[in-house]
């Protein structure tokens, strides 16, 4: 056996490899009490470890043990975070055998707490903070990176969850999002770089707050913000070639613009809005497959008119217009509540990506109203509004439909529509349901429904492998709308009899294996690979795979 430890590090030009203590303190390569006896001859450790050599599976065992006795979850999230930092390979570990139990605590719903404490709970650094102040030199600052990125997830803290502007603390959301990219789909840690391009903030609170850890100034906007944003995105490509990047979390007004500006020039995208979109359109694919319907005859109402609603709204037509519907026949199955109503289109004001979605129709003042006019099959909320779906709200789609289709997809919890209880009980246990958040297994009737999220986590981190895998030169919506079908065919039959719309989170890897495929078939299909055909592409695929182990 080598006594080498194994570096995870893919990249050729390694750092001479650390000793001793050094070698303790380097979260890629420590094994902390798993050393072995040679090892710890070979490696100057020998003082600085107790005499009891542990396996990594006996390493699992303690973190979980430790975890559980633990008060709360942002107790838990501190420990995971302290974890990561002290040994990636366990952390990976654990986060991958436990992905039920471990997802909700370093991603949603816990990250959300997180990042409205992020001032009290910072310790170690993670990803790069650049700020309005770093402005002409972004590049430099990004050749301080050691690690050869490939993807990158950036916010600028302005839209966090359903949380609002949490400015620089939203960088608790790239970096969640980045370990769950790892552990679901196995790309490398070395690889993943978050960003937090701290702009500013207007959260007058955190402005105030002596332990806010951003710039105490206003936002940036305008054109100063949109030069900011423009030199990130060339020093990054210039300091890694070919660098995937996601935006997250931005607010509508940047998130449609910046996707627009640069979607169709460089491999960038919105999870937010597409990731969104694909997994919520899955949800519905597999909720037809316990109705038998088409697509393209559902009636679909959204709560919320942003990212998350138009995001998908795009791609559900999109679809629709793929079973044979014409666009304007989709569009007109396809309508949006906001917080002032009904979008239509004598209403004045109307932000651009809410305009086609306009329809022709009387203005409609609530959610209940306009179900009970355009009768929906499917009810989606995304508004961020906590309890919008009433009991009458469920009722009344539930006295249109015999299996109502409702998604609660707003998170953290606090602002989910409705809960899995109150979804079954107030449609008799006829809801097709899915949520944003996690909920526990419920009774009903008689009946255990086992409530699955429609959580991005499905189908983001099978895209971003699928797009790094091929090297492809943009994300493409029919990438999205692949990742969807392959989301929904990977359901099983078990599910859909206990009300799962989506599959067990533990199958993640071969989810996420499965979408890079069906994405890099796109991208070969549609020449934006610039990486050679392999033979055999889920081989391929799997052999990118990082799998932590010692
Ligand atoms: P957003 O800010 O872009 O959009 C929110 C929308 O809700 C806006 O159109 C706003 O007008 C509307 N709204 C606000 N108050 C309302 C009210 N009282 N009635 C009706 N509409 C109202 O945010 P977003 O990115 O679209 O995200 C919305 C929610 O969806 C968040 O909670 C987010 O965390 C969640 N989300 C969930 C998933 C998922 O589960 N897969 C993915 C993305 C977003």
């Amino acid at each position: 056996m080598s006594v080498l430890p194994v570096r995870a590090r893919p990249s050729s030009q390694l750092p001479e490899s650390p000793r001793g203590l050094a070698l303790l303190r380097d979260p890629m390569l420590n094994k902390g009490t798993a050393f072995t006896e040679a090892e710890r001859d070979a490696l100057g450790l020998r003082g600085f470890l107790p005499a009891h050599v542990l396996s990594m599976p006996e390493q699992v065992e303690r973190v979980l043990v430790n975890l559980r006795g633990l008060p709360n979850d942002l107790e838990k999230y501190i420990a995971l975070n302290s974890l990561h930092d002290r040994n990636e390979a366990l952390f990976f570990r654990v986060v991958c055998d436990n992905i039920d139990e471990i997802q909700p605590l370093i991603y949603t719903p816990t990250v959300g707490l997180a990042c409205q404490r992020y001032g009290l709970i910072f310790q170690r650094p993670r990803g790069m903070f650049i700020s309005a102040n770093d402005r002409g030199r972004i590049a430099e600052l990004l050749g301080n990176w050691p690690y050869p990125a490939k993807l990158i997830v950036v916010t600028d803290g302005e839209r966090i969850l359903g949380l609002g502007d949490l400015g620089a603390h939203g960088m608790g959301i790239p970096v969640g999002k980045l370990s769950l990219y790892s552990a679901c789909a196995g790309i490398h840690p070395e690889h993943c770089l978050p960003v937090m391009l701290d702009v500013g903030t207007n959260n007058e609170d955190f402005l105030h707050d002596p332990y806010y850890i951003g710039m105490r100034q206003k936002r940036l906007s305008g054109a100063a913000y949109d030069e900011l944003v423009d030199e990130f995105i060339t020093a990054a490509r210039e300091t890694f070639p070919g660098v995937l990047i996601q935006f997250e979390d931005f607010a509508n007004h940047s998130a449609f613009r910046l996707l627009h500006k640069y979607r169709d020039k460089i491999n960038v995208f919105n999870d937010d809005i597409q990731g969104t979109a694909a997994v919520a359109l899955a949800g519905l694919f597999s909720a037809l497959r316990v109705t038998g319907g088409k697509l393209a005859d559902q009636k679909v109402l959204f709560l919320g008119a942003g990212e998350a609603a138009t995001g998908i709204a795009d791609l559900v037509v999109s679809a629709m217009m793929a079973e044979g519907a014409s666009e304007a026949e989709a569009l007109r199955r396809t309508w949006l509540v906001d917080s002032r109503g009904l979008v239509v289109k004598n209403r004045a004001g109307l932000t651009d990506h809410k305009l086609r979605y306009a329809h022709d129709h009387a203005p409609i003042g609530d959610f209940l109203t306009a179900i009970q006019t355009l009768k929906p099959t499917a009810i989606i909320g995304v508004a961020a509004v906590g309890g919008a779906f009433t009991p009458e709200v469920l009722q009344a789609v539930a006295g249109i439909n015999e299996r109502p289709i409702v998604f609660a997809l707003s998170n953290p919890t606090s602002k989910a529509e409705c809960s899995a209880e109150e979804a079954y009980r107030h449609t008799g246990g006829r809801a097709l349901f899915a949520c944003g958040s996690p909920y526990d297994p419920v009774k009903f009737d008689g009946r255990t429904f086992v409530p699955r999220q429609g959580n991005n986590s499905y189908i983001f981190p099978g895209v971003g492998l699928g797009a790094i895998a091929t090297g492809a030169r943009l994300v493409t919506d029919e990438m999205f709308m692949a990742a969807a079908h392959t989301l929904a065919y990977l359901v099983n039959k078990d599910d859909i009899e206990q009300g799962s719309l989506f599959p067990a989170l533990p199958r993640i890897r071969e989810v996420s294996a499965h979408i890079a495929v069906a994405v890099a078939e796109v991208a070969y299909k549609r020449g934006l690979a610039t990486v050679p055909a392999p033979n055999d592409l889920m081989a391929f695929v799997q052999s990118q795979m990082y799998d932590p182990h010692y």
